[in-house]
């Protein structure tokens, strides 16, 4: 298999790190460079955690210095909305291949991206989960949703997540919308007392976000119908369960010239 060069952005963070281990100890792909807004000029090695990485790794601050320094297959992202949407165009203009796991991407961003790949033909995929337990939970949950037609959804994250509903949650939402009859659930005169006391509302569901500490990544999808409910729920555990994921879509990738959003899309 053909080595894969790939650029990180966001390395210190809790996804990042997770991602130099999977590059790292991955053989056909190797990291090149690294992109980190406080540590430009330096080398990864040089920062806390990552001495055992041998090999050099340079570390930029701006992703355009990055590029035009390295040659990259793919630059994973694992930042926040706003910067990773710079990210992931200015990778597309240099011919560099995005894998977003970055969360909170707008409607318009999505559509900015598909577009800027159509005319350049390269691959990009977002996921806003790339564990593939919580793939099968929004798949599982599709299927239900063309049973039962009144669902909540509960999703549970660590109290320093930014995005408020999840991406999985919106994008479970999306996937139930595409089969289910449209309904406004709930009592037609359902009156909150306290504002958001029924969540979010998606075309017709409810969608509830519940940020604590101790909690990684969590979702709970409630179906309800006459005499029973049914309950779908996947659990992160752990940072790591994303990993396997990251490393199917940088390795589809690089053979795709199209945009794809979701996981989902890319598994048999
Ligand atoms: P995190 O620990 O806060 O990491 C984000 C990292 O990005 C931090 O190291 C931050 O540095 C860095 N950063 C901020 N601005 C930057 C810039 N301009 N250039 C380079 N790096 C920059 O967050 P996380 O838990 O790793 O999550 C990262 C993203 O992945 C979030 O959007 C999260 O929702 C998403 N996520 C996705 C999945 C998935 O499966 N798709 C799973 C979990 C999380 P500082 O801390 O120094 O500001």
């Amino acid at each position: 298999m053909e080595t894969i060069k790939i650029i990180i952005a966001g390395p210190r963070g809790r996804m990042g790190s997770e991602a130099v281990k999977l590059v790292e100890n991955t053989e056909h792909f190797e990291l090149i460079a690294a992109v980190d807004y406080k540590h430009d000029g330096m080398m990864l090695s040089d920062l806390p955690g990552f001495q055992s990485i041998i090999h050099s790794v340079p570390v930029f601050s701006d992703i355009e210095k990055c590029l035009q320094y390295v040659k990259a297959d793919v630059l994973i992202d694992l930042t926040t909305p706003e910067v990773g949407m710079y990210h992931a165009k200015t990778a597309l203009e240099y011919n560099v291949r995005p894998v977003v796991g970055t969360t909170g991407f707008t409607k318009e961003d999505l559509e900015e991206l598909e577009r800027i790949c159509n005319e350049k033909e390269l691959g990009c995929i977002i996921a806003p989960n790339f564990a593939i337990g919580a793939i099968l939970m929004m798949k599982f949950s599709q299927m239900a949703a063309k049973y039962f037609n009144d669902v909540e959804i509960i999703e549970l994250h660590h109290d320093q997540k930014l995005d408020a509903p999840s991406g999985t949650a919106v994008k479970t939402a999306e996937m139930i919308s595409a089969v289910r009859e449209r309904k406004k659930q709930g009592h037609p005169n359902e009156k909150e007392t306290i504002d958001g006391a029924r969540g979010a509302l998606y075309d017709g569901m409810h969608i509830h976000s519940v940020r604590l500490p101790g909690l990684i990544a969590h979702q709970q999808v409630l179906f309800g119908a006459d005499g029973q409910t049914l309950t779908i729920r996947h659990d992160s555990y752990h940072r790591g369960s994303f990993m396997s994921g990251i490393k199917i879509a940088v390795e589809t990738v690089v053979k795709n010239n199209r945009f794809v959003y979701g996981l989902e899309n890319i598994l048999d």
